[in-house]
């Protein structure tokens, strides 16, 4: 009885190390997607910043262009001037210049403000790319140590498994089935300990009766409760 039960025990350890791993194993693809969806958040941010820029520098070439095109309207009207006969033309031409050269003073102060603009996000852009190098290099090694984890893990499983499978061979296989079943039914756990009277894995009492049974450790016994196969946890054969 007692190497049946060391046995049961054994195996029911041995499964929760298979449960671990199995689900360390199940969400290492959503942890890579996560991974990668960190990066393009990282990124798309980067871009949006440096599309501002470009749109900022295009917008600054709009308003030097514009300001070309004044000054070769004035260019043009101060020519008119001195062919001008009457005072009327005369004072709608000079007019006319005085309003360019107020439109052009406005473009150019916008054009500054630009320009001081683009020197700031000069400097923060070369940020931007470095530090757009320096997440892809971090994705890149993040991802390679969790698929070296990943190994590992298909590693430990197998090893595990072939555990299971020794520690199979030494278990009657009606018991097996039993252990199985319950473990299937009862959240990957078969046998449970009781402590104090306390079944470990659902916390209920086990009648005195019983209980001075289970001490006894003649016989195997479920759980009158939670219906998994119990032993005295207290019991120093079962220490590991
Ligand atoms: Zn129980």
């Amino acid at each position: 009885m007692e190497t049946t039960i060391k046995n049961l025990i054994s195996l029911q350890n041995c499964d929760i190390q298979i449960k671990i791993i199995a689900k360390k194993i199940e969400d290492a693809p959503a942890r890579l997607k996560g991974l990668s969806e960190d990066l393009a958040i990282l990124e798309k941010q980067i871009d949006e910043e440096m599309a501002k820029f470009d749109s900022i520098k295009l917008e600054k070439r709009k308003i030097e262009k514009d300001i070309e095109e004044i000054d070769s309207k004035m260019a043009k009207s101060k020519n008119k001037l001195a062919n001008i006969k009457s005072n009327k033309e005369y004072t709608a031409a000079l007019k006319e210049i005085d309003d360019l050269g107020r439109d052009k003073n406005r473009l150019e102060e916008t054009a500054l403000e630009l320009l001081e603009q683009i020197e700031s996000m000069n400097v923060k852009s070369t940020e931007y790319k470095e530090n757009k190098d320096q997440y892809r290099k971090k994705h890149e090694e993040d991802q390679k140590a969790l698929n070296l984890e990943l190994e590992g893990l298909i590693g430990d499983l197998k090893k595990f498994e072939d555990i299971r499978t020794d520690i199979c061979k030494r278990i009657d296989e009606t018991l097996l089935r039993q252990y199985d079943s319950i473990k299937n039914h009862k959240d990957g756990v078969g046998v449970s300990a009781v402590i104090k009277g306390i079944c470990q894995a659902c916390y209920m009492g086990i009648p005195p009766q019983k209980f001075n049974e289970l001490m006894r450790g003649d016989k195997l016994m479920n759980c009158p409760h939670c219906m998994r196969i119990i032993y005295w946890g207290e019991d120093e054969r079962y220490q590991e």
